[in-house]
């Protein structure tokens, strides 16, 4: 297989890269100690939906600078169709954004609204709610949450219990939901609920809803995680009344709006771009200094130790991987066809290419992987918090024992467990 540029890709490659040249905003730089959103792809430092109300003037103008500069292109939402204000763009020209976009280490726009949102309200929503909402998330006006996780409905999300009820044009809503990420900034929620109990298999029985986070009765509580940041929360419903006419698709019928809405997920090629990048800050960094006392194998040795190399050698070659596993997946896309397991097989190997990368980087630093402090480690501690935060990875967007299986079943064509 061809993977080089036509004439045609390899112009537009260039658009996109002069663009980002000319218009990123210069004060619009990573926060470091920002709360990092959940998307693999995400540039490490930037959280665009929170930095868009950042109580720091320059960075909250510098995010919506680069926003504007984006809309201008229709670049908010490449792969929106032009008449919603997206760009229109084919498959293999979206990777090719994205590409660049990661390449550059500057942030997408928009978060959730414009990857998940907008595309499942193209698809499955009222003329109405596309006109209240779509034009307010390519803005930037307004960012979501995604609220579909309860504490005992993950990985079988379809055991989803929190409640809404019928009362003549508004359901209420009763319950819980956790995990939500980015909720404490959301200013709308999209949720999965229950709104027939008895249906006869569990599935039918739930309605996609949206609604403000203002909405009286919803409250918001953070969960602090492990590397000591808030990226995600406990959602509480209280009698919570949402009118009927923020149903997107029709009454008992949410899982199926639900399931498309997770088939919008990005090829994730930002992913592959972001790790080449940090193995190669890492190679660069090994290759100004001496090694660190842990990684000598004697007190009077200062070159670094083979097996560090085999295994920034081994990163190297899963990051090519990887990049070629999110080509095949746009390549199926661009063919029109709906990746199945090989979106699972990106997935599985970037999350555990991500974990294995972040170890390499803490190993690699020796003893001075043991520090947290920006200040006082080497990267600006990147890699040892890197090494924490990519825990979630394999358990986010289905965790691997689910990709696993999909991989078994649907790909490998081995019965059911
Ligand atoms: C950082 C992060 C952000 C998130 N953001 C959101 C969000 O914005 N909105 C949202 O709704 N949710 C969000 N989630 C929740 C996420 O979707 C769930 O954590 C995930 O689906 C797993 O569900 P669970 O945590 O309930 O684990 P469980 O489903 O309880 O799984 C526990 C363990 O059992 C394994 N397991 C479960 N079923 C099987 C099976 N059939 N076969 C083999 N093994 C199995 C799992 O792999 C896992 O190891 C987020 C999670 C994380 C970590």
């Amino acid at each position: 297989m061809d993977w080089a540029d036509t004439p045609e890709q390899a112009a537009f490659r260039e658009d996109v890269r002069t663009f980002i040249k000319e218009r990123f905003p210069e004060s619009y730089r990573p926060d470091l100690e920002s709360e990092q959103s959940v998307e693999p792809e995400d540039i490490p430092g930037y959280n665009w939906p929170a930095d868009r109300r950042s109580d720091d003037p320059e960075r909250r103008e510098a995010a919506t600078e680069w926003a504007a500069a984006l809309a201008e292109r229709g670049w908010v939402a490449p792969h929106w169709p032009k008449q919603y204000g997206g760009a229109g763009l084919g498959v293999l020209e979206q990777f090719i954004f994205n590409e660049e976009m990661a390449d550059a280490r500057v942030p997408m726009v928009g978060g959730i609204g414009v990857s998940l949102v907008g595309p499942t309200l193209i698809a499955y929503g009222t003329e109405e709610q596309q006109q209240e909402h779509l034009p307010r998330i390519l803005s930037g006006e307004i960012a979501w949450a995604q609220g579909f996780s309860e504490p005992a409905a993950g990985s079988d999300l379809a055991a989803l219990q929190m409640r809404a009820t019928r009362e003549d044009d508004e359901y209420v809503l009763n319950g819980q939901k956790i995990w939500t990420s980015g909720a404490q900034h959301a200013d709308w929620m999209c949720a999965i609920v229950r709104t027939n109990p008895d249906a006869e298999t569990k599935h039918r029985g739930i309605t996609f809803l949206v609604f403000d986070t203002d909405t009286k009765g919803i409250s918001v509580r953070p969960i602090v995680d492990m590397t000591d940041q808030k990226p995600f929360n406990e959602t509480f419903f209280e009698d919570v009344r949402v009118p009927v006419r923020q149903r997107v698709g029709d009454e008992n019928r949410g899982w199926y709006v639900a399931m498309a809405m997770l088939d919008f997920e990005r090829s994730g090629i930002g992913g592959a771009v972001g790790y080449r990048k940090a193995l190669e800050d890492l190679i660069e960094y090994v290759r100004g200094h001496e090694a660190s006392p842990s990684c000598q194998s004697g007190a009077v040795r200062t070159d670094w130790h083979a097996a560090t190399r085999l295994e920034m050698a081994d990163r190297y070659i899963e990051t090519d991987i990887l990049k070629n596993f999110a080509l095949r997946t746009a390549s199926i896309q661009a063919r029109d066809e709906i990746p199945n397991y090989e979106a699972s097989v990106n997935k599985l190997f970037g999350s555990e290419v991500h974990q294995a990368l972040a170890r390499t980087g803490t190993k690699t630093l020796g003893l001075y992987g043991g520090i947290w402090s920006r200040a006082d480690a080497p990267m600006q501690a990147f890699f040892q918090r890197d090494y924490v935060g990519s825990a979630a990875h394999t358990i986010f967007s289905g965790s691997s024992e689910i990709q696993r299986n999909v991989i078994a079943t649907r790909g490998l064509g081995l019965p059911r467990g």
